[in-house]
């Protein structure tokens, strides 16, 4: 199997932290020169100085914020005339929780804004390097409830979907390049988000982080949460040479959670 990803340049965004930074340690161990892309120079130098070096990768990073589009336009357009993009891995911050009858409009707006719109310029901008260098892999870190919409997530169910069809019309029209374009679902993993989230939840149960957090792992037949390099070892995977016949599907890593084939 060809995991190698040496002379491969990635731009993994939503990288300061999570799994974006999961997925960026994991591509730079192959072998790739990694473009981390978030709002903190801080973290994102922090990130950066444990990204591997060891077969002469170079390492940079995009201050970028995806509500800022044309502020994104301008960082991408100036990257790729420095250097070609290989590897696009979409991501970011996943949109606020709560029931999607409570969603006020411009929710789904800035969600809509912040997820498609945000990967659409990406991809874009990226496609010419990756057809000249004959080299394409588009992956987008979306969530399960592509399959199966999750509570008390209305606003995130929604656009999740709409990104999945973006992205499976893209693998469509992009086969004939050689590049794939794959969806990656996470379930429950262990990152701050899901602290977040699970805050929240113990805080409107009146129960302990600890009960709630039990909760959450029961739904799983796993029974444990994925650790953010779990989920960044299947997005290796994805952008390997070894993965150039797999485009176009809904990866689930997520325990066994969703209840869909
Ligand atoms: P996270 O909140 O820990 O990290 C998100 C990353 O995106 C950070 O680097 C953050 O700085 C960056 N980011 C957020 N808003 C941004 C903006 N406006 N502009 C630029 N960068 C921005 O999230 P995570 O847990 O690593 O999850 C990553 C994605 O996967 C999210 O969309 C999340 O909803 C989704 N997801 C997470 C889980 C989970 O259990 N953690 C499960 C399913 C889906």
């Amino acid at each position: 199997m060809n995991l190698n990803l040496e002379h491969k340049n990635a731009l993994v965004c939503g990288s300061s932290r999570g799994i974006g930074k999961a997925i960026a340690l994991e591509l730079a161990s192959m072998g790739a020169n990694i473009t981390l892309a978030a709002r903190s120079k801080d973290k994102l130098e922090v990130v950066k100085n444990e990204l591997d070096t060891s077969k002469g990768q170079e390492h940079d990073y995009l201050i970028v914020d995806f509500s800022d589009s044309e502020g994104l336009r301008q960082s991408i357009e100036t990257l790729v005339k420095l250097k070609n993009i290989h590897i696009l891995i979409n991501n970011t911050g996943g949109p606020k929780g709560g029931p999607i009858r409570a969603a006020k409009t411009d929710e789904f707006t800035s969600a809509f804004h912040n997820h498609l719109v945000c990967n659409h310029i990406l991809l874009k901008n990226v496609l010419e390097g990756m057809k000249s260098d004959n080299y394409g892999r588009v992956i987008n870190i979306i969530s399960t409830s592509v399959k199966q919409p999750i509570d008390n997530l209305g606003v995130s169910n929604t656009i999740r979907g709409a990104v999945a069809s973006w992205g499976k019309t893209m693998a469509n029209e992009l086969g004939q390049f050689g590049i794939t374009v794959n969806n990656v679902l996470p379930g429950y993993t262990d990152t701050e988000r899901l602290e977040e989230i699970i805050t929240n939840k113990s805080e409107k149960m009146g129960v302990s982080f600890e009960e709630a957090s039990k909760k959450f792992e029961e739904n799983v037949p796993l029974k444990r949460f994925a650790q953010p390099s779990e989920i960044a070892m299947a997005v290796g995977f994805l952008a390997s040479p070894s993965a150039a016949y797999i485009s176009g599907i809904n990866l689930p890593v997520d325990g066994g959670r969703t209840k869909s084939l």
